[in-house]
């Protein structure tokens, strides 16, 4: 009796052109589905909502936010909040630092893309209720750019969400996009699995995809980095799902980079006291005990870790009793950690986290008495490193650094025991780049053909970089997450013919 009842259930659904189902299978029909609930694809989501779309946001993790959730500020030029404090960055100057910092690695349309919808991003913020707290730099004396939020990032994605849900917007948590489907090269939706184990069939007018790049994926790593042992700072299940479906449907690949941070150690917060007394530019020393760098480079990280890459990547911090007085009881960081620590912080968990440190003997950070046994810690030539010391020393005493010309400001002398070494190593805050986009943000073929209904926003899209992350313009990278998304959503409802041109 149950062979001819199934029989005619699939006749059925033949004639009446709808998916056989399995038990646990569901079919869904939103008009576009974003795949990712961070920084790219909470933005896109709202946009695509405000226009009238059925938008349904397939999330990875238990909880929405992604590594959009670490962020504090974004980018923006000619922006209402610049103009009102007399900040003078123009998009046309935007635009030329982007591209030759890139070497013109970048694509310009993309660059100016995402420029030209810089400031109105802001003003779209400001009007679903994001507050913002002041402008500041990339690094240092850098233009001020880098627009920082109420709550940070965080909150600013929460509060897009709550206008999202109050749209009708849906995110699905704990349930992974896992492949394209796709019907005579155009894109026309995505399967998935939910926690509960269902596989869904989700089928849409466009699928925007902003899972956030692979700084989890060893594999990928040591295929696509430059340096593939980097530690990722505050990255969780970034596998590339995004880079490999849309590779999968036809996308051309195209630059991978990392978006190197201050270098450091694994398993330790952006906040870490430990961290931060080790990358204020004072002395970093290569395994053989010789100083390798200008340290002040630190304030545009890239530059820092690139140098380190170079090295092998594994330096030493060294400072002494004096300088760790000086950064715990005293002055404080001249060079802030971000929002997470600012300048003139005293780093007053410093002493508790070096005392943790040393006692798991890890090699992390050593102390010694001597610089004879701080070399012999390190397993460096004795010598090396007390020529470097003394070279250090007479520098800072004529307040001058006459091996790379350092800002004698950053210089201190190293005489005072004990002594004690951090390891550095190469950090980053993610993976950035990956699938060939062009300015609306869709994923074209290696002939640049755009591939109907796909789009590719955030760190899953490449077209902003050359070799190196780009810190000269502070929150490049969030606000690229948010034009972009913002970008291939109007562009999707637009071709779904949801909204009018
Ligand atoms: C400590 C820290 C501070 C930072 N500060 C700044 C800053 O101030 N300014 C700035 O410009 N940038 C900053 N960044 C970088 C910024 O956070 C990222 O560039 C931005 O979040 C990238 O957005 P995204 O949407 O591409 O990725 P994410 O925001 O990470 O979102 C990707 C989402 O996709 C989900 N996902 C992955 N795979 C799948 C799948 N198969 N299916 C469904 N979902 C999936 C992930 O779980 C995640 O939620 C910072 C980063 C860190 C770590």
């Amino acid at each position: 009796m149950k062979k001819p009842m199934l029989a005619t259930l699939a006749a059925l659904t033949a004639l009446l052109n709808l998916p056989l189902l399995a038990a646990n299978e569901k079919v869904l029909r939103p008009d576009i589905v974003v795949v990712g609930a961070g920084a790219s694809g909470t933005a896109a989501a709202l946009e695509a909502a405000e226009h009238g779309a059925k938008v349904l946001v397939l999330e990875k993790q238990a909880v929405p936010g992604g590594t959009g959730n670490m962020a504090e500020g974004l980018f923006a030029a000619e922006s209402s909040l610049q103009q009102r404090q007399g900040i003078i960055v123009t998009r046309d100057m935007a635009f030329k630092t982007i591209m030759d910092y890139s070497h013109w690695l970048a694509n310009p349309r993309i660059a100016m893309a995402f420029v030209n919808r810089s400031a109105d991003t802001i003003d779209w913020l400001k009007g679903e209720g994001v507050k913002f707290e002041y402008i500041g730099p990339g690094g240092p004396g850098g233009p001020l750019t880098w627009h920082v939020m109420v709550g940070h990032s965080r909150q600013m994605l929460s509060t897009l969400r709550e206008r999202f849900a109050a749209l009708g917007g849906e995110i699905l948590l704990e349930t992974p996009g896992q492949a394209l489907i796709q019907e005579k090269g155009r894109v026309t939706g995505i399967l998935a699995q939910n926690k509960a184990g269902d596989h869904l069939r989700i089928e849409a007018k466009a699928v925007i995809i902003a899972t956030g790049g692979f700084a989890n994926n060893k594999e990928m790593l040591k295929k696509y980095a430059r340096y593939p042992e980097v530690i990722p700072v505050g990255n969780v299940g970034k596998d590339g799902d995004g880079l490999r479906m849309a590779w999968a449907a036809g996308a051309a690949q195209d630059t991978m980079i990392t978006q190197s941070y201050r270098p450091g150690l694994a398993g330790f917060a952006p906040n870490s006291h430990l961290i931060a007394a080790a990358v204020q530019p004072y002395l970093w020393v290569d395994t053989k005990g010789i100083r390798y760098t200008d340290e002040s480079t630190v304030v545009l990280w890239p530059y820092s870790t690139n140098k380190l890459e170079k090295i092998g990547g594994t330096a030493y911090s060294i400072y002494d009793e004096a300088t760790r007085k000086f950064l715990e009881d005293e002055k404080g960081i001249p060079i802030p950690m971000g929002e997470w620590l600012l300048t003139n912080t005293k780093l007053t968990k410093l002493d508790k986290e070096l005392a943790a440190e040393l006692a798991k003997n890890n090699g992390n950070v050593v102390k010694a008495d001597t610089l004879e046994g701080l070399a012999q810690a390190l397993k460096m030539d004795p010598a090396a490193l007390k020529a470097t010391v003394a070279v250090n020393n007479q520098d800072a005493d004529s307040h001058q650094d006459s091996v790379f010309g350092k800002n004698p400001i950053y210089q201190r002398a190293m005489r005072t025991p004990p002594f004690y070494a951090t390891k550095l190593h190469p950090r980053d805050l993610g993976t950035l780049g990956g699938v060939m986009i062009n300015e609306q943000m869709q994923a074209v073929t290696p002939a640049r053909d755009p591939i109907p209904g796909l789009y590719v926003v955030g760190n899953d899209a490449s077209g902003m970089y050359g070799d190196s992350y780009d810190l000269l313009l502070g929150g490049g990278t969030l606000g690229f997450a948010v034009n972009s998304g913002r970008i291939a959503a109007d562009h999707a409802v637009l071709a779904a013919g949801i909204r009018k041109p």
